[in-house]
This record gives C-alpha cells, structure tokens and sequence, in this order.
C-alpha cells in the first residue's frame, strides 16, 4: 500500500476513534441527565401525593390546588399510597420486586422498567408506615435519546465521509514533491545524465533528498564520461599502430621477394588488423552514442528513405541477400513517418538490425514493414533465420555477447547494443520476437516528430 494511502487511512482511523469517543461520552452524559431530572420530577410528586393524602388540613388542601392547577400531569401518571406492610396490595399494583425491596431498606427508591419510572418513599404517620409510590412514562426523554443518538450517528458519518476526502487530499499535496521527484529521477537516462533536478528552497527533508539525487547524479555523470573518454582515448590510441601495422603488411605484401609461406602469414595479418579495426570503429561509435545523442546534429527524417538508406548498405555487405519491403501500411500523414534524429546514427542502427536478419538467416527472404502505432513509427524486420534460444535472449544487447547458435557466424556482438543505444537516444525503443530454427522479429519504435 502506498504511503499517500496509509496516511488517508491513519487519519480515519484516528479521527473515527475520537469521534466515536467524543459520541458515546455525549450520549452517556445526556442519558445521565435525563434520567436524573424525570427521577427528580417524579420524587417532588411523591413528596407532594404524601403531603396531600397523608396529612390532611388546610396545608394539604393548598398543596392539592397547587397540584391541580399549576402542576403537568406526566404520561400515564399513577399515584399508589398504601400501607407499607400490606403485602398483596403492593402485589396487586404491580410494583417490581426490586424496587420494592429497595424502598423497605432504604426507605426510598428509585426503578425504571422500560420507559416506565417509579419512584417512591416511606413516610411514618402516627405510628404506621406509609408508602407513596409515583409511577409515569417519559416518552419525551426517550425520544429526545433517540433524536440525539440519530444526529450523532449522521455527524459520524459524515465526518467520516469529509475527513476521508481531506485526508486524501492533504495525502496528495504533502507527497506531491515526491511525485515529483520520482517522476523526474525517471526522466533521467544515461541519454541524459546532465539534468538536475530543481531544488527547492528550505531545508526540509524534499529539499535534502533533491540535493542527495543531484549530488549522485553528479557522480554517475562524471563517471560515465571517465568511462567513455577512455573507451574512445584507447580506441584513437590503438588505431595508429593498427594502420600502421596494416600499410607495413601491405608494403610487405607488395614485396616480390616475399615467399609463399610468409605471404600467407602477412594476409593472416592483414585480416586480423582488419578486424581489429572494426572493432575498434565499433567500439568508439558505441561509447559515443551512449553517452549523450544530443551531441550528435539532429534532423528531421523520413524514416522510409532511412529504410531505403540501410538496405542499400546491406546489399553491400550481402550482395545476395534478399529484403523485400512492405509499405502499404504507410501511413497517409507524411508527418507521421518522420522523426527527430541523426541520419548516420539511425542509418547505422538500420543497417546493423537488417544485417544480422541476413547473416543470420543465410540470406533468406528478410521482410521490412513499416507503419504507425500510438504516436510512435514501427519498423518491422522479419527473417527466417536460426532464432535465438530463449535463455539468451536477454543478453544480446549486452556488448560482444553473442548467442550460442551463432558462433558459426563472423561477428563482434556489438551490432545490436550500439543499435539499442542509437534507438534509446532517439527516446525509441526496440522490441524482440524470436524462434530458434524459425526466424526472428524485431520491432523498432521511434517516435514522430511532433512528440519529441
Ligand atoms: P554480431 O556481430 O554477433 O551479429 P550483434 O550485436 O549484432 O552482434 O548481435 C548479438 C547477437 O544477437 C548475435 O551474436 C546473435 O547471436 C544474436 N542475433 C542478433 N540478430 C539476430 C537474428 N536476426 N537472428 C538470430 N540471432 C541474432
């Protein structure tokens, strides 16, 4: 669960707790309350039925009037006055057993029954023992009760309901700067490791961990750039001797006194200098296309003319091979076949995809497709060749790996991670699809123009 959410729940929980809290402190004082004040009303009724009925005169007669005419009669009000130790006329009033025993020990007593209230006490006139009970209903308490138990239960709610949503809210803007952070450390590619992120005035946590990203970046930057200056300083270094190596061979070779033995040995020599020349090539235009293709001058491209480009190029290097190209998938909008890039680079990334499909597949028909897909331009390469086992797809962007299968084939397994860096720059991605002993597909995605 994501912290934003963890947070929103905290603060329901909390605020739940408390209002819940708050609700039945409420509800517990007012029920308190309430009780209290009909007992109380129902005792000054008691002290008035025994004032009236047990001591008669011209007091009591006052009392009565009093009683008559100033007095509310409460719901279902009764008066029982008896003589304390007659037993079955207490039963025949129906007075709980409880409250019944209560007023004999304590000489007064209070019992609720349901919404039904007694209230009573014993009074000593001339010797015998009386006992003045008042019963009534108090429908207004119990409805006040629920009345009030309703609103609290509607405010429970819908505090709930608001604080779910401020709490979702104050979530969202507090981990907004990390949305933020995390969305732009995201952006950030070896394409692009010399942006930083803004940092933000304060001192507060955001503002730290901003300067920490920074600080790092710092370091992956300078690291990265001591990594590629040195893989192009070694390749310009080792290149002289190369030529130089490679044009003595060639003097040598045009030498008529060299025997055949020897001759044999210098074109030995001469493919192997070849080679390493072509790898070192390769290896300088990987370290430079890894770093930052911006340095590179940027055009827009047709990139149907670029698949022309690199077929021709491939016809070059395999004069038999066979590629056959299916546009009729073309997008109408011109727009939507061009792209943002560098002609050489793009070129280079064609050229080596398409010649792999040939190589690898013994110039067997090669199909390219070209369409349009989500804003993005879909180059679509298609052989019939060996396949690669899938253990090892995975690996083949990784520089000079090179699939088990393919040992039999010349090659420097630098092709395809120079293609997928050349793709990566282009803010493109490349997709793979394959079947060992029936062919593979591999998708390039390069978006158009107008979204990069
Ligand atoms: P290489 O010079 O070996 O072709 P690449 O970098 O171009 O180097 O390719 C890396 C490895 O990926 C190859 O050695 C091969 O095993 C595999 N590979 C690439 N393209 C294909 C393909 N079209 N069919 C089969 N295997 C392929």
């Amino acid at each position: 669960m994501k912290i934003q959410s963890k947070i929103t729940l905290l603060f329901l929980t909390l605020t739940g707790g408390i209002l819940l809290l708050l609700n039945a402190f409420i509800l517990y004082f007012d029920y308190q309350f309430n009780y209290e004040d009909f007992f109380k009303r129902l005792e000054s009724r008691v002290n008035l039925a025994a004032q009236i009925n047990l001591y008669p005169g011209e007091q009591s007669r006052a009392y009565l009037e009093v009683r008559n005419n100033y007095l509310e009669r409460l719901e279902s009000e009764q008066e029982l006055i008896t003589k304390a130790d007659a037993k079955g006329q207490i039963d025949n009033a129906d007075l709980p057993r409880e409250f019944y025993q209560e007023l004999m020990k304590s000489n007064r007593a209070r019992f609720q029954l349901k919404n039904k209230f007694f209230a009573g006490k014993l009074v000593t006139v001339d010797g015998s023992r009386y006992m003045v009970v008042v019963t009534a209903l108090n429908p207004y308490g119990m409805r006040e009760l629920k009345k009030l138990q309703q609103i609290l239960l509607f405010g429970f709610a819908g505090s709930l309901i608001l604080v779910f949503f401020v709490g979702k809210a104050f979530s969202y803007y507090t981990f907004l700067p990390v949305r933020k952070l995390t969305e732009k450390v995201n952006s950030i590619k070896s394409t692009n490791l010399h942006t930083r992120l803004d940092e933000p005035g304060g001192k507060d946590e955001i503002a730290e961990l901003t300067q920490t990203f920074n600080h790092m970046l710092n370091r992956l930057a300078t690291a990265f750039e001591t990594q590629t200056n040195f893989i192009s300083n070694a390749s310009h270094e080792l290149r002289t001797p190369l030529t130089v190596i490679s044009s003595e061979v060639e003097l040598a070779l045009n030498r008529a006194t060299v025997d055949e033995e020897s001759r044999k040995a210098l074109n030995v020599i001469a493919a192997q200098t070849d080679k390493l020349t072509q790898i070192l090539s390769s290896l300088l235009l990987l370290a430079q296309s890894g770093y930052d293709g911006k340095k590179q001058q940027w055009q827009q491209l047709r990139i149907d003319e670029l698949i022309w480009q690199a077929i021709g190029q491939v016809k070059n290097i395999y004069p038999d091979s066979q590629i056959e190209v299916d546009f009729k998938d073309l997008p109408a909008d011109e727009q939507q076949l061009t792209s943002l890039g560098n002609e050489n680079l793009l070129c280079l990334a064609l050229t080596n995809i398409l010649s792999n499909a040939c190589k690898y597949s013994q110039n067997k028909l090669v199909q390219v497709k070209l369409s349009y897909q989500d804003q993005s331009i879909v180059t679509t390469i298609s052989d019939q060749g060996i396949g690669i086992p899938p253990t090892e797809v995975q690996h083949i962007f990784e520089p000079f790996y090179r699939a088990s299968n393919a040992q039999a084939y010349q090659g420097q397994g630098i092709g395809l991670p120079l293609a997928l860096n050349i793709i990566r720059i282009h803010n493109g991605s490349i997709n793979i699809q394959t079947a060992v002993n029936q062919g593979t597909v591999l998708q390039l995605f390069l978006p158009v123009v107008k979204d990069i």
